[in-house]
């Protein structure tokens, strides 16, 4: 099983989602914010609780060997009580990370190939969109990015690309009248005026998926309903199923199940 960034709740979504957590075996991160690496630790205990017979790999920027080896070591205590109790193996072995700084393949076995590219969040650098390219179809994820030029290649002629775009409405009432959050918010994510749709255009035969459907304070359906009309159609509000290839946004409780 592959996966792209754990923020809080993952290993829950991907359970009521119907995954078995033991079939982890790689981790895509985009980039370090919490909200996008926060579970990487409880992921991995998690699956390792869940009788995890092989080691789980994190690919992504620095510094994720730290942010991936505090978090698991957050939970000594609790490992080191199984092992002892309930035979289980040692945990350490089985979390490895691949920590990069440079765009290209990244992972490649007989059934994908992942090649990431550098993206534009802006103060957090490298920020990277991932390409998973399978004898059959491709998709790419731009992770958070404002417009990149850096991505339009990438994403050139894939089946889908699943493509981060705010709500522009919605980053006011989340803002909260903080100026600085507000310009955050809009120099390192994409909305409209900012040239998602532009770079969604550039991206030519790609289907396009608008992802981050949740903002905090929105009611989602709310949100979704004005999103698909503020991306004149581009997204799809719960996109389940494009070509056979199933696509599960598991980020704010938007799970398909
Ligand atoms: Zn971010």
């Amino acid at each position: 099983m592959y996966l792209i960034d754990c923020p809080n709740g993952v290993a829950g979504q991907l359970v009521k989602a119907g995954f078995r957590l033991n079939r982890l075996s790689q981790v895509f991160v985009t980039h370090d914010h919490s909200d996008h690496v926060l579970d990487a630790g409880s992921l991995a205990v998690l699956a390792w609780g869940s009788d995890l017979d092989h080691p789980i790999r994190f690919h992504g920027p620095p510094p994720l060997k730290q942010i991936v080896s505090r978090s698991v070591a957050a939970s000594d205590f609790d490992t080191a009580a199984r092992m002892r109790e309930e035979g289980r193996p040692p945990l350490k072995p089985l979390v490895q990370v691949h920590e990069t700084r440079n765009g290209g393949v990244v992972y490649e076995d007989a059934r994908v190939k992942v090649t990431s590219a550098f993206v534009d969040h802006y103060t957090v650098r490298p920020a990277f969109a991932y390409r998973f390219d399978t004898s059959t179809r491709s998709v790419v994820i731009s992770g958070d990015t404002t417009y990149s030029d850096r991505l339009v290649n990438p994403a050139k002629g894939a089946d889908l690309l699943i493509h981060e775009a705010m709500y522009l409405p919605g980053v006011d009432q989340l803002a909260a009248g903080n100026d600085r959050l507000k310009d955050h918010l809009l120099r390192s994510h994409s909305h409209r005026a900012g040239r998602s749709d532009r770079g969604a255009r550039r991206c030519e035969e790609a289907r396009v998926i608008a992802s981050r459907p949740g903002i905090s304070g929105h009611n989602g359906r709310n949100v979704a309903a004005r999103r698909s009309r503020e991306f004149q159609g581009r997204s799809n509000r719960r996109p389940r199923s494009e070509r056979g290839l199933t696509v599960l946004s598991i980020y704010s409780g938007w799970s398909d199940r």
